[in-house]
């Protein structure tokens, strides 16, 4: 039997625990899954492409099988060199859904052969989002338990300047 190899593209900007629940349950179906940050998503992270990546390397070195990278340009044609034959996307809520079909879509008439495959978190992540979890910190709320505890002190150390707790 062939290999099974997906890819789960986001910006990861930064990586949340409900990134790393979809993570964990990629893992556990497919025989390898690369993470892939994409490089050109957003014009103004807040998080640099090397700050996400070693986030998101030391978070998964965890799982045998999930490697991390970065791409720029279409995702199929990335999907096609890395030889994948699936997308994996998480579908939180309805909000989602959209979005992700159109993508999803358009993926299928760009590259018929890859499929897009969707796996929801664990409900205690389906509010979760790398935004709201910048918003929160910016205004100084807490994000414990919804982030991992790397990416909480990386936050500190973007938004004070340090790694202590304040
Ligand atoms: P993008 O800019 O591609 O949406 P994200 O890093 O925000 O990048 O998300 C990457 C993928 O992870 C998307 O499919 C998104 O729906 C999914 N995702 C993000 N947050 C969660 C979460 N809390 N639970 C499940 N899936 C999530």
């Amino acid at each position: 039997m062939p290999l099974i190899r997906a890819i789960y593209p986001g910006s990861f900007d930064p990586l949340t625990n409900g990134h790393l629940d979809l993570i964990e349950r990629g893992s556990k179906i497919f025989d390898e899954l690369i993470v892939a940050i994409l490089s050109n998503a957003e014009k103004d992270p807040l998080f640099t492409l090397d700050e996400r990546l070693d986030m998101l390397k030391q978070m998964c070195s965890r799982f045998p099988n999930v490697q991390v990278d970065t791409f720029e340009g279409l995702l199929v044609d990335y999907a096609m060199k890395k030889q994948a034959k699936a997308v994996l996307r998480g579908i939180r809520a309805v909000s989602d859904y959209e979005y992700e079909l159109q993508m999803a879509l358009m993926n299928r008439k760009l590259q018929p052969q890859l499929e897009t495959v969707f796996m929801m978190p664990a409900e205690a992540y389906s509010y979760l989002s790398s935004r709201l979890v910048k918003e929160v910190f910016r205004l100084g709320g807490s994000v414990r338990g919804l982030v991992p505890e790397l990416v909480e002190e990386r936050l500190r150390e973007k938004f004070h300047g340090t790694a202590a707790r304040f």
